[in-house]
């Protein structure tokens, strides 16, 4: 069998396997005791949330659904246009369901800010938001984030579902580019 390292990068945000796993399992925990043991339905946001969901959902102690839907924003991360469009819808009603929104991080806010208002719109009796970053100070539209894995300073992170260029999603850990390895790529 061939060995298979994966070799971090040299930013300044490093989350590892251990750390993710442990939050993950705590925000389980805090959205069953939320919920008081009623139906959770998590609805993910492709592409960056799929390992997120995946371990966030084996983590809630309650009767669980789920659901998917994939946005694509304007323009390029540093000059977010602000426009959201959607490009897989759900395929499933929300209509008196407790909804959780899943998704990987919240840097300007803009996604998460219409995902938001266009669940809330579909007839839920609630809605919730994780995320399992936040980036603060690249904040445009101020969201409530109700579940949070960590806050991060600005950098370019990728690993564990988020990518660089449609690689890396496959890192078990968050890992970060220096500002110039970021620039140099244009992110
Ligand atoms: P927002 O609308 O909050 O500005 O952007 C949210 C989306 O931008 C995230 O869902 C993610 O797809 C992308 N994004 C923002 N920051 C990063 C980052 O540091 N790394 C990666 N891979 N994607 C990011």
């Amino acid at each position: 069998m061939t060995e298979r390292t994966f070799a971090p990068g040299r930013g300044a945000v490093q989350l590892s396997e251990r750390e993710i796993a442990d939050r993950v399992r705590d925000l389980g925990r805090r959205i069953v005791h939320d919920h008081e043991g009623a139906p959770i339905h998590l609805i993910c946001v492709l592409n960056g949330a799929f390992l997120f969901m995946a371990d966030l959902v084996r983590a809630i102690d309650a009767p669980v659904t789920v659901d998917f839907l994939s946005v694509s924003s304007y323009g390029s991360r540093t000059q977010s246009s602000g426009e959201v469009r959607l490009v897989k819808d759900l395929d499933q009603s929300l209509k008196g369901k407790h909804v959780v929104l899943v998704e990987d991080i919240v840097d300007t806010g803009l996604t998460m800010n219409y995902l938001r208002s266009y669940l809330e719109g579909r007839g839920p009796r609630s809605v919730k938001v994780a995320s399992l970053l936040s980036k603060p100070s690249r904040r445009v539209v101020e969201v409530k984030i109700d579940y949070l894995g960590f806050e991060i300073e600005d950098a370019f992170v990728y690993g564990y579902g988020l990518d660089v260029g449609h690689l890396y999603r496959n890192l078990p850990f968050v890992t970060s580019m220096t500002p110039e390895e970021a620039r140099a790529i244009g992110e």
